[in-house]
């Protein structure tokens, strides 16, 4: 499986091509990733969004309409692809697939022969998901190297947010982590700090998000 990745937009959000076999995934073609997908992807089966903030969204429906694959969300976030509820300007996808079932429950199935999981962690929005192709985790706006996604957006949920880092933290096994924004990491790497954030959230709420600089998206 090859990964390439390209850092699109006034947000520097990661968009990523997934290729195996002849067929490709394409996560994430946020704000100006519409022309690197075109270029890069030579056949695409389907889109995968983390989540539905605009930055990760935005060129769903060019390269949906422009490909005829589906777009693939959580069900709790399909809501931001139907209405643009920020209003930054995007073209709404009203038929894009979602997958989800109760609360933090992981949904898997496959997608030509990619071994896709959506692992549900509310927080951030209320249907992030980190995604699983084969072994390589996807990790939107919920994780990133030594940060995790903010909680204080409209939408998010903060004691979501603080069950989500604690079921990851008992995620067996190692996997490399491609975050919606910055360098990639591994998780056990950040399962070393989720006990911080968590006591952040514990301890703090929303404000002692003014006193860092690390949570950004
Ligand atoms: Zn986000
Ligand atoms: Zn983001």
């Amino acid at each position: 499986m090859k990964i390439i990745c390209n850092t699109c937009g006034k947000y520097q959000t990661n968009c990523y091509i997934v290729s195996k076999n002849g067929l490709d995934l394409i996560i994430d073609p946020g704000e100006s990733a519409y022309e690197f997908v075109i270029k890069n992807a030579a056949n695409p089966v389907a889109i995968l969004n983390t989540h539905g903030h605009f930055d990760h969204i935005f060129s769903n429906f060019g390269l949906k309409k422009f490909f005829n694959i589906d777009v693939f969300i959580h069900k709790e976030d399909k809501f931001m692809l139907e209405n643009d509820v920020f209003r930054y300007g995007y073209k709404t996808v009203d038929d894009a697939i979602g997958i989800g079932g109760a609360k933090f429950e992981d949904v898997h199935f496959k997608i030509g022969d990619f071994d896709v999981t959506f692992l549900h962690f509310p927080g951030h929005t209320p249907g992030t998901c980190m995604i699983k192709v084969d072994d390589a985790i996807f990790s939107g706006d919920f994780i990133f190297m030594d940060s995790i996604g903010r909680y204080d957006f409209p939408f998010s949920e903060k004691h979501s947010m603080k069950l989500s880092l604690e079921r990851c933290m008992k995620i067996d096994g190692d996997f490399i982590l491609y975050p919606g924004h910055g360098e990639k990491t591994t998780l056990k790497y950040e399962q070393k700090n989720m006990g911080y954030w968590i006591d952040m959230i514990d301890g703090g709420g929303i404000s002692e998000l003014n006193y860092t600089t690390k949570l950004n998206y």
